[in-house]
């Protein structure tokens, strides 16, 4: 057995240590009720998990639905015209529009990512999950406009930029990332033809594909290395989508130029040479790998991913489930007390996480993969889109003093923008998957999922946070047998309880577990769920006295006031480096390892916390909640003299 099995079968047996396992607890409670304690990892991608698309999962109202609703309203707002002007100049067509400001702007080299490629799947993304017609026609309009820009071109190429940039990034000369704008656009393209059921947008993706086989040909070993270093995106990850959705193995074998083997080599032999190395370029490649692995079923690309994916997650992220800082991995695995800044945590970094951590669940039901994805979805992602106008952050900054800085609207375009109109439109995605025997609800969103191969449609009544717990009702064509697991999450310290129409069983599951109800559902059963939240600490793993709190999932962060905080410097345009001065913020005084030393619930009030025996006290909300404001995340806390 190799180092990756183990560590995956260790994480089964150590999360479900010390659950209450009972098997067909009685007459009285026709429910067999046990933790999933599968005792052998899931090993390929034919027994893995399947997530349920976007199409099957209604959001109800609560945090997400109306992040996803802001989203779509900010996406409305954008003119199509102005969206399209570069990719039509490029082309030699008529473009009278006035352009955007940005990373769109006429001479920025990453022109054309925002429109051809994050634009298009955010809108296939919203109508898939909304089924409102405008989101479709938006997007097919646009694919009707970029194919006219293709074939104005003629060669297949499709992009909003000359094909100048890839000759010098083939010759060796500074370029930005024109292969990055390229996997934008054509996952655009294909996200528009899987969610919208386009076959013009499966055409041009078909023609930009041949082009890039075209541009490679010939390349050496060495050469293609050396471009391989400038940051190329998800080129491996959208040519296997591509493959998969055609069948054609041409694709595949392209998708595999993309293949870095300077990359690669070290993770397939579990060294983390990691440092140094700029962040989001990485996720993208490794998603690749990840695909790589369920088309093929090579195992170096499981180990890839799978290592890939615990370095960052167990040793390179922040509370928050963020990484990186300052863009980059500059501290060695495991040393972040000293990598908290104004610029930490770029957003894509945490999107493209929970896009590979969706394969690491698929493939392992690990529940350590599901905490992972809950901790970072409610910390790094809802809260990093502004309420006023959608608009979204690019760093997430974690030093003390800082607040929350957004691209503007029509000036900024930055990546994150891209991958933020993307996560908000498929807010849906990841809180529940099935095998053959059932579903898995991994989140607590309110939220209906349907399963017609079963006839069955779960839905998910909840207020969480505020409720700390859900129900769940089933519906069903006809009586059937199947198993529902529940995510005990890593902070339900506290047990919990469950109770199926009105009983409570008598079992209930370790924290980072599944609780599985398995019996013959009927329409109008219910589900209830009660996972009580308690405080704790989460302490940087090289210095135990800098720490965040948590309550549940949710980390909290200090109010720290407006003052001096003008809306200027609260929107950024082309930079998107946060500018002015932090506030300074004291140590606290209490035990590291005790919170409820120096924090306590507020008064009358869910989910505010307020410091207490400090000389100054503050009051503490969940990070995702704050805006408009300065706050601190992370705190020095030191003993208190007797
Ligand atoms: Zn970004």
């Amino acid at each position: 057995m190799d180092d990756r099995r183990r560590w995956t079968r260790r994480g089964f047996l150590t999360t479900t240590a010390g659950a209450v396992v009972s098997a067909g607890v009685g007459n009285a409670l026709p429910a067999a009720v046990s933790a999933d304690a599968s005792p052998e990892p899931r090993t390929g991608s034919s027994d893995a998990l399947h997530p349920f698309p976007v199409d099957r999962v209604r959001l109800t109202p609560g945090p997400f639905l109306e992040a996803r609703d802001r989203n779509s309203r900010y996406l409305l707002s954008l003119p199509g015209d102005r969206l399209l002007r570069s990719f039509r100049v490029n082309a030699g067509l008529t473009a009278s529009a006035e352009p955007l400001g940005g990373w769109e702007k006429p001479d920025c080299e990453l022109r054309g990512h925002f429109t051809g490629g994050h634009y298009l799947s955010a809108c296939a993304l919203t109508y898939a999950a909304t089924g409102e017609e405008e989101f479709r026609a938006r997007a097919n309009a646009m694919v009707v406009e970029l194919a006219k820009c293709q074939k104005a071109l003629g060669s297949g190429y499709l992009s909003a930029f000359p094909e100048e940039q890839f000759d010098r990034l083939r010759a060796g000369v500074k370029v930005w990332a024109p292969f990055y704008t390229y996997d934008k656009i054509l996952r655009g393209h294909l996200d528009v033809h899987r969610l919208c059921g386009n076959a013009e947008a499966l055409a041009t993706a078909e023609r930009m594909a041949a082009w890039v086989r075209n541009w490679t040909k010939g390349l050496s070993d060495a050469h293609r290395e050396r471009i391989l270093t400038i940051e190329y995106g998800g080129m491996n990850a959208v040519l296997y989508d591509l493959a998969d959705v055609t069948k054609k193995e041409e694709y595949r074998d392209l998708a595999h130029w993309f293949d870095q083997k300077a990359f690669f080599d070290p993770l397939a032999a579990r060294k983390d040479e990691l440092t140094g190395l700029h962040a989001n370029t990485q996720f993208p490649k490794v998603i690749g790998a990840a695909r790589r692995y369920e088309l093929t079923g090579e195992t170096r690309y499981r180990d890839v991913a799978e290592y890939f994916w615990r370095e960052v997650t167990g040793l390179r992220a922040y509370a928050t489930g963020g990484t990186s800082d300052g863009e980059r991995w500059e501290t060695p695995p495991g040393v972040l007390s000293t990598a908290l800044s104004s610029s930490s945590a770029e957003c894509c970094c945490a999107y493209n996480m929970l896009k590979l951590t969706r394969h690491i669940f698929a493939w392992t039901a690990d529940p350590r993969a599901a905490d992972y994805y809950e901790r970072t979805l409610w910390n790094h992602r809802l809260g990093t889109q502004n309420p006023e106008d959608g608009t979204l952050m690019y760093y997430y900054p974690l030093a003390s003093g800082y607040w929350k800085f957004y691209g503007a609207p029509l000036s900024a375009f930055w990546c994150c923008t891209g991958t933020g109109a993307e996560e908000f439109a498929k807010a849906g995605d990841s809180i529940y998957f099935h095998d053959d025997a059932g579903i898995f609800v991994n989140l607590f969103i309110a939220s209906e999922v349907k399963w017609p191969e079963k006839g069955v449609r779960l839905v998910q009544e909840t207020a969480f946070p505020e409720q700390e717990g859900a129900a769940f009702r089933i519906e069903t064509e006809r009586p059937s047998s199947w198993t529902l697991r529940l995510r005990v999450p890593w902070w339900a310290t506290r047990g919990g309880r469950v109770r199926v129409n009105g009983e409570a069983l008598p079992a209930f599951s370790s924290p980072s577990s599944y609780l599985a109800l398995t019996r013959t559902w009927k329409s109008g059963d219910r589900v209830e769920l009660e996972l009580p939240m308690s405080l704790s600490v989460a302490p940087m793993p090289d210095d135990p006295t800098v720490l965040a709190a948590m309550y549940g999932p949710l980390v909290l962060a200090g109010r720290l006031g407006s003052e001096k905080l003008t809306r200027n410097m609260t929107y950024g345009e082309y930079d998107c480096e946060l500018k002015g001065e932090p506030v300074p913020v004291d140590a606290i005084a209490g035990d590291p390892r005790d919170v409820s030393s120096w924090i306590e619930p507020a008064a009358r009030r869910r989910l505010a916390f307020r410091t207490r025996g400090q000389a100054k006290e503050l009051e503490l909300v969940p990070l995702n909640r704050l805006f408009g404001e300065r706050y601190a995340v992370y705190w020095r806390v030191r003993p208190t003299r007797a």
